[in-house]
């Protein structure tokens, strides 16, 4: 990781911020792809922010072998008709986290207002 860092030091001190932080970004393997399509465009004008960036995405893809799976499960995400339950909110309760086909106050037969819906939210 230090190569790294000064591969990119070199890099960035003979190309202008823009550049190089395309460059970098272009360089990156597939598997970088949804990092590069979360970063702003507004960091591609300062090459450390974008460094910083890469190199603490890299930390994480270190600390995490499984960031293939991730990348499944954002794809699952993405495709049509299909929400992920956390971010799901029950129309018994009102309470994120789960459907109403699972909620236990519904189950018990209690109901809320739209009101108290809010405030369990
Ligand atoms: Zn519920």
């Amino acid at each position: 990781m230090t190569r790294y860092r000064k591969e990119l030091a070199a890099l960035s001190s003979q190309l202008s911020e823009d550049e190089f932080s395309i460059t970098l970004l272009t360089s990156l393997p597939d598997s970088w792809d949804s990092f590069i399509q979360g970063v702003d465009t507004a960091s591609l004008s300062d090459s450390t922010k974008l460094i910083s960036r890469v190199l603490e995405q890299a930390r994480r893809k270190v600390a995490k072998p499984s960031s293939d799976d991730i990348a499944l499960a954002a794809n699952r995400f993405k495709s049509k008709g299909s929400k992920p339950s956390s971010t799901a909110t029950c129309h018994g309760c009102g309470r994120p986290g789960h459907f109403i086909s699972d909620c236990h106050d519904t189950a018990a037969g209690k109901t809320y207002t739209e009101q108290q819906k809010k405030e369990n939210y």
